[in-house]
């Protein structure tokens, strides 16, 4: 972060200090226990445990001072009543001490962390750049990762998540970006949403907030529809003839890594993809449209996509075990459109079998059922044999008579060390509360 003394924190966030000033020099943590020298901790108000209770051991630790909801024996503390909303505040005021930096907010219902992490490398090579590991999307990993950045960034890169009407918007008010890019609308959250319209304009709010670019996905109609509702310049990615970020000459190859070329401000260049999924290639044109909005040229976001790899967990990662038999660990969560991403990622695989090892897709709202049952029928249809793990996964057993059901991650490893043979590729994903990563972690452990 930027130096700030306390009293400027109070004055930032609304807050009062208590206790002596003192220069923040450090980071920012809302965990006591990773405080150091220099750092302010933020103190929330947990379920199980209260942060204030830990101010005394972050200041122990060196910790400059803390944000918190009470003063605490006469450590530094900057007082407010809601420290999510103050944590906020200080951000947007730091963001604005930063006017060097261009900022990109991503969102959509499947791929933000996956655009993030193409185009957090691709900005990499062209000056420094935050973008942070994994997703960190809500009201408080996103003020942190804005806190992250300095004055010597020059790209700061934010995944932005919704969950209801409003959302983005608030997020955009922390860190208004320059650029924005929506990726797609599905059916994450949809129990929360009620409707995909309800969806659409929830992250729509991140092409109205854009001050310069909006990055709209011109392949799924309901992105395109928000370039009316933004005063950003629009640039269209995708595979449509009219979009001004194009793949064309799409192909897969053996291990399901797309090339294409990449046409755009009139150049083509070759892209070949270290990312596994023909999904990949609709984030790594939302990456592109971001990354040229962002002032660079094509030749390097070309070259910037194709070196770019993985980098944050249980995405579609990749692994063969001494035996022969391939795990794709893609269980960091899922959803309907993701399971589909992820079937037909390993449909294109090469291998003598092809395993669906599927668990349950949470939020789903009333038509959760009837999700998981068709999901098991196109799952059925996709792969050699599925495997559903999990009471709440039985209805994508259901649905082929072929399919089996297991109630639980034991159970699963000991049918697939009896099933699988060397030359069988094992896809792995469920929702993230079903932790199927374990699974994955057994299955390598068992090669
Ligand atoms: P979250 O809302 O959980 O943070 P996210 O939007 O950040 O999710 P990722 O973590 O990038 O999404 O990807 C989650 C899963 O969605 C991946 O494992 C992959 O299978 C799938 N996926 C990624 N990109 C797309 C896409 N463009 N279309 C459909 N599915 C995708
Ligand atoms: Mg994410």
């Amino acid at each position: 972060m930027i130096e700030l003394g306390l009293a400027e924190v109070a004055d930032a966030v609304g807050g009062t200090l208590t206790g002596p000033d003192a220069q923040v020099t450090g980071k920012v943590t809302v965990d006591s226990r990773t405080a150091g020298p220099g750092d302010l901790y933020v103190a929330l108000p947990g379920e199980r445990v209260d942060g204030n209770d830990f101010i005394g051991a972050a200041v122990a630790s060196g910790a400059a001072g803390a944000l918190g909801t009470r003063p605490a024996d006469g450590h530094p503390v900057v007082v407010v009543e809601d420290p999510v909303a103050a944590l906020g505040r200080l951000a947007h005021a730091v963001h604005e001490r930063l006017p060097g930096l261009t900022t990109v907010g991503i969102t959509g219902s499947s791929g933000k962390t996956s655009t993030k992490d193409l185009l957090g490398q691709v900005l990499a090579a062209a000056g420094p750049t935050v973008s942070p590991p994994g997703s960190f999307n809500n009201d408080i990993g996103l003020p942190l990762t804005v806190l992250s950045a300095d004055t010597g960034t020059r790209y700061l890169v934010l995944e932005m998540g919704a969950r209801g009407i409003g959302h983005i918007a608030r997020l955009c008010g922390v860190a208004r970006p320059d650029v924005g890019v929506v990726l797609n609308v599905g059916s994450a959250h949809l129990g929360e949403f009620g409707s995909p319209e309800a969806i659409a304009t929830a992250k729509g709010e991140l092409a109205e907030a854009a001050t310069g670019t909006a990055v709209l996905n011109a392949d799924d109609p309901r992105v395109r529809a928000m370039a009316s509702r933004t005063a950003a310049r629009v640039l269209l990615t995708g595979t449509a003839e009219d979009a001004d970020v194009r793949a064309a000459d799409v192909a897969l190859d053996a291990d399901a890594r797309a090339s294409f070329t990449l046409h755009a401000a009139g150049e083509a260049h070759p892209v070949r993809l270290q990312v596994v999924g023909a999904h990949q290639v609709a984030n790594a044109l939302s990456a592109a449209g971001a990354a040229l909005a962002a002032g660079l040229a094509p030749a390097q976001v070309a070259a910037g996509l194709s070196a770019a790899t993985v980098q944050s967990r249980w995405r579609m990662e990749v692994t063969r075990r001494p035996d022969g038999v391939v795990v794709v660990n893609d269980a960091y969560n899922a959803n309907p459109e993701s399971m589909r991403a992820a079937l037909a990622a390993l449909q294109g695989m090469t291998g003598t079998r092809r395993v669906a090892v599927l668990g349950a897709m949470g939020e789903l709202g009333p038509g959760a059922d009837d999700e998981h049952h068709r999901l098991g029928v196109d799952a059925a249809a996709a792969v050699d044999l599925v495997v559903a793990v999990g009471r709440d996964a039985a209805g994508i057993a259901a649905a082929r008579e072929e399919s089996v059901h297991v109630p639980d991650r034991a159970a699963a490893r000991q049918l697939l060390a009896e099933v699988l043979r060397p030359g069988d590729v094992v896809l792995v994903k469920a929702s993230r509360a079903q932790g199927l990563e374990l699974l994955a972690a057994d299955l390598l452990e068992d090669g």
